[in-house]
């Protein structure tokens, strides 16, 4: 509850202290994690709904802090963009992704598109793209493998997105609009954007079976989506329920607990064995 007046003022500097102190703290630390090599990708498998395999994954960072254990994505992110420590970051994994795809390629492993996701920090600069090709060479793997996920308020609010765009693309890569629905993408700028796929936002994928508002929307990104020519992915998919009404309204493929939890390379690589791709 808000306290009036004096105490308030008392009571919210140490709080605003501890915050930054903790954040100091964390950012510290995320220098070293790299070269201690605390950093580390899982894999979620992507599976088609046509063909019911493993077509992809999207690599999810993760951060093993030696003292505090597992520390989420969403809590250390932000901290890597305040610091610019995310650049830094960002070329790992974009180099870290590369290469343990490609090395699935080549242990026989049947052809997986890995999805990348790409903070708006890094896709101002220009030198993502210099980043992309050095991941790609180093790696031997081909462009139409790699694919980054952008949010929808990355391209919606850069004034130089859609040039960026048009150059991640000449690279031969695929691009993807993530989290979906959650921003303002009007329809008309949305067709100029040359962008691949569309993720749907797994807010509204979670309640899908249940939730008709939720239905509607899904059903309509889906329509409006396919007639952009763009590839349906639907995040989130929890449930059996939800699996088969995005198969019934032909969404493209899916991501979400109901088929795996993020996995770790060697565990990925068993999934795609074991699931026949
Ligand atoms: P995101 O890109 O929307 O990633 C999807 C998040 O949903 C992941 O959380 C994933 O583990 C989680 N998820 C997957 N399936 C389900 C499901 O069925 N139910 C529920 N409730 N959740 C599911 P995670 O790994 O904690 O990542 C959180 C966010 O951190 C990501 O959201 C992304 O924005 C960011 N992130 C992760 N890795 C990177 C990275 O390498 N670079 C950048 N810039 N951001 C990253
Ligand atoms: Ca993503
Ligand atoms: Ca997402
Ligand atoms: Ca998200």
């Amino acid at each position: 509850a808000k306290q009036a007046g004096r105490d308030n003022f008392q009571f919210f500097i140490p709080e605003m202290n501890q915050r930054a102190m903790e954040r100091l703290h964390l950012e510290h630390d995320l220098r070293r994690a790299l070269e201690r090599q605390e950093l580390m990708l899982q894999f979620q498998p992507q599976v088609s709904l046509k063909s019911r395999l493993v077509v992809g994954a999207e690599a999810l960072l993760r951060w093993r802090h030696g003292a505090q254990g597992m520390i989420p994505p969403d809590r250390f992110i932000p901290v890597a963009e305040d610091s610019g420590l995310i650049l830094e970051i960002g070329d790992w994994v974009l180099a870290e992704a590369c290469r343990q795809t490609q090395a699935w390629r080549l242990a026989g492993l049947p052809e997986l598109r890995i999805a990348v996701n790409v903070s708006a920090a890094q896709f101002r600069r220009p030198t993502i793209i210099r980043s992309i090709r050095k991941a790609l060479e180093a790696s031997g793997l081909p462009p139409r493998l790699l694919e980054l996920e952008l949010t929808e308020s990355m391209v919606m609010t850069e004034a130089a997105a859609l040039t960026r765009l048009n150059e991640l693309r000449a690279l031969g890569i695929r691009l993807s609009i993530d989290d979906f629905g959650t921003g303002y993408s009007s329809l008309s700028y949305l067709k100029q954007l040359p962008v691949d796929d569309l993720k749907i936002d797994q807010a509204f994928v979670r309640d899908i079976s249940s939730d008709p508002n939720d239905a509607a929307i899904v059903q309509a990104i889906i329509r409006m989506g396919h007639t952009l020519h763009l590839s349906i992915v639907a995040e989130g998919v929890e449930s059996q329920e939800a699996l088969e009404f995005l198969a019934e309204n032909d969404c493209d493929s899916v991501q979400g607990y109901y088929l795996s939890r993020p996995l770790e390379g060697a565990d990925f690589e068993r999934f795609v064995v074991t699931r026949g791709r």
